[in-house]
């Protein structure tokens, strides 16, 4: 079995390079799909409070029989848990949830740009349960340059990861210029595009792009593993979603071929500077507030 090659945080902390998402896999193929992967040998699993599989990931990760320290745990606590003393009572949430008593990685979902108050009290919840040791590492997702900016200014802990929308059609060059410049590590979400091509994005696919599918045919891989290897070949983290296990494996097979500088470059070029995802100034608790319930 391939080992996965790791990446190493700001904190010392490593993370597998490839994990499995699994936002919009529903909890009765969420089993599946870890188990899946952990049989593949990915080592890292990317959920969210807001998924609502939780609880589906941390018996699958039992079920595998592989040692807790093997799996790299990454969850997410939703907006509406936002505050000092909610979102310390959100990791016992999740961590109930997943059946662990510490979680790898845990980070803010989104930032709540109209109640940064809320966002920072959040935030120096982690920090507090990094310092407690419930956490080894802590992170944001969806933060924009100025957000980063205002958060670094008001707390003490770099996050170790901002899990940004990365894939061939948007790039976020901003935010990655401004995560290197804090040193925090990019983890990519729909790293191939599922954005593109499961919402109406007003993209066509990516998994049909001709630069991306004539470099696929070059190297005798698929669109989705050309992608793949030009978020790890970028240095980022990335974390495909799928529940077919044919899919699952496709996507785990990434480390042993390379991109030239002119194929990286190719893609890069691809970029349209249209998000999929909600533009992250939008989000405010009256739009996408809801509970995330108790175990
Ligand atoms: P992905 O880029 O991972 O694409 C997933 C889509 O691609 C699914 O429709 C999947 O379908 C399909 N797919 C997977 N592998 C292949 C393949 N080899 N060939 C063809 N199709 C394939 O997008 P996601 O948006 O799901 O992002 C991945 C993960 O990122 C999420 O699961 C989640 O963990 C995280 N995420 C985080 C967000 C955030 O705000 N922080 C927002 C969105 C995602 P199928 O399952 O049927 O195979």
């Amino acid at each position: 079995m391939t080992a996965v090659p790791l990446l190493t945080l700001n904190n010392g902390v490593q993370i597998p390079a490839i994990g499995l998402g699994v936002f919009q896999t529903p909890p009765a193929e969420t089993g599946a799909a870890v188990e899946a992967a952990l049989q593949t040998g990915y080592r890292h699993i990317d959920t969210a409070a807001a998924y609502g599989n939780e609880r589906e990931v941390g018996d699958a990760i039992r079920r595998s029989g592989l040692d807790r320290s093997e799996v790299f745990v990454e969850t997410k606590v939703w907006i509406s848990d936002y505050g000092y003393d909610a979102t310390l009572h959100a990791f016992d949430k999740s961590a109930t949830k997943l059946g662990v008593d510490h979680i790898d990685l845990l980070i803010l979902h989104q930032a709540l740009p109209s109640r940064f108050d809320l966002t920072i009290e959040a935030y120096r919840a982690l920090e507090r349960l990094l310092a407690d040791g419930k956490v080894r590492a802590i992170g944001v997702s969806n933060f924009m340059r100025d957000h980063l900016d205002q958060l670094l200014e008001k707390t003490s802990v770099v996050p170790a990861v901002n899990q940004i929308e990365v894939h061939p059609y948007f790039r976020q060059s901003d935010v990655l210029a401004a995560d290197t410049e804090y040193a925090i590590r990019t983890q990519a979400w729909s790293p191939i595009g599922g954005i593109t091509f499961y919402r109406d994005s007003g993209h066509t696919s990516t998994l049909d792009d001709p630069t991306i599918t004539k470099i696929a045919a070059t190297h005798a891989r698929t669109p989705a593993q050309v992608m793949l290897r030009w978020g790890f070949q970028q240095g980022r983290s990335v974390i495909p979603k799928s529940t077919h296990p044919q899919r699952i494996t496709e996507n785990f097979h990434i480390f042993d071929f390379d991109l030239t500088t002119d194929e990286l470059a190719a893609i890069d070029a691809l970029d349209t500077g249209l998000r999929g995802g909600p533009e992250p100034d939008d989000i405010t608790l009256e739009r996408f507030g809801r509970d995330i319930p108790e175990p």
